[in-house]
């Protein structure tokens, strides 16, 4: 099968032909319809992520059609429309007992910990527990723009942050998983407060439902500007971008009792970020966490994109071969961008 395939970190990937995956018992072999581009992969491929080992194939976030089924597998069969979840759970340890696989154990990503989907044919493990039927209706660009970003931001609003219609929703960050939380908390009901740095991300957000934006160049403190806007604070704030700053004003910008969750990665060189623990006490905030979202947890989410209350497809903003992969992973590095990009690996 051809795939993209870089030996080095951060040199040039190539697109070659390498051997077919064969599935595991227990997995199936995917044949790639669709796969996003997405910053983690740029990430991946300069090193920022140890549990990578070369020559390696990125791409997690895909939708395809089975190719071949493990002899253990008993929900899946050839032909079936299928996507996953950019985590992967084993289905057996504690975690997954107690139904939450987007925090397994022993979890895999592909394009991580094994190769990924940027290539005609990807291997998926524990497919019984992971993946996720797609309906005839979606098409497959649209069911892998679901995987990372828009199944995190859904699981984030929805999941962990418990929405409720009429409340304030403030989303700092409008990249991709913020413009997404957007989308989402907005179709809940929710009076959505959207900030970023950017006015082409708050002219999307706006598209996207947000009642209002907030320049965040244009205000001294970001958190007294969403205060101000929400009459005393949200009720429910994300960080999206995930920064020590956008993480502080998501806290700071909340109203007693508020929830804080914390979506955007907090890369650090010491680990830690600081969060104003103070305000968390006096104010009884909750700060939560969220992490992809498992299989289970999809149906709901894809019921609203079938029926065009969630429209996932209106993020994709390019579509490209997978010949153009090496130099588009390399040009996310100086340009993030707002849009999504996916691959057609048959193209
Ligand atoms: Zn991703
Ligand atoms: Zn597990």
């Amino acid at each position: 099968m051809r795939a993209v395939v870089f030996e080095r970190y951060g040199e040039a990937a190539e697109v070659r032909d390498v051997a077919d995956p064969e599935p595991a018992e227990h997995g199936v072999v995917v044949r790639v319809e669709a796969t996003g581009l997405c910053r983690s992969d740029w990430h991946g491929w300069q090193g920022h992520d140890p549990g990578i080992a070369l020559p390696h194939v990125p791409g997690h976030e895909l939708a395809g059609t089975v190719e071949a089924v493990g002899a253990r597998v008993t929900g899946w069969r050839p032909g079936d429309r299928v996507t996953v979840p950019f985590i992967c759970a084993c289905g057996t340890c504690p975690s997954c007992a107690a139904g939450d696989q987007q925090v397994c154990e022993r979890q895999t990503q592909p394009g991580f910990t094994h190769w990924g989907s940027f290539a005609q044919y990807v291997a998926l493990d524990h497919a019984d527990v992971n993946l996720v039927a797609v309906p005839g209706e979606l098409s497959f660009a649209t069911a892998a723009s679901l995987g990372c970003r828009f199944a995190t931001a859904y699981r984030a609003v929805v999941q962990q942050g418990r929405v409720a219609a009429g409340e304030f929703v403030a989303v700092h960050g409008c990249g991709g998983v913020g413009l997404s939380a957007v989308m989402i908390a907005a179709a809940s009901g929710a009076r959505v407060v959207a900030v970023d740095v950017s006015e082409r991300a708050l002219e999307l957000a706006r598209k996207f439902g947000a009642a209002q934006c907030l320049d965040a160049t244009s205000v001294p403190d970001t958190a007294a500007a969403v205060r101000e806007l929400t009459g005393g604070g949200a009720h429910l704030s994300l960080d999206a971008l995930g920064s020590p700053g956008t993480c502080a004003a998501s806290v700071n910008g909340l109203r007693r009792r508020g929830r804080h969750v914390q979506v955007g990665l907090l890369p650090s060189p010491t680990g830690t970020t600081p969060v104003p623990m103070a305000r968390a006490i006096a104010l009884e905030l909750e700060l939560l966490g969220s992490h992809g979202m498992a299989a289970h947890s999809y149906p709901p989410m894809l019921e609203l994109v079938r029926s065009g209350v969630l429209r996932p497809d209106l993020l994709v903003t390019s579509t490209i071969a997978l010949d153009e992969v090496p130099s588009a992973l390399a040009a996310m590095g100086a340009a993030p961008g707002a849009g999504a990009t996916v691959v057609e690996p048959w193209r």
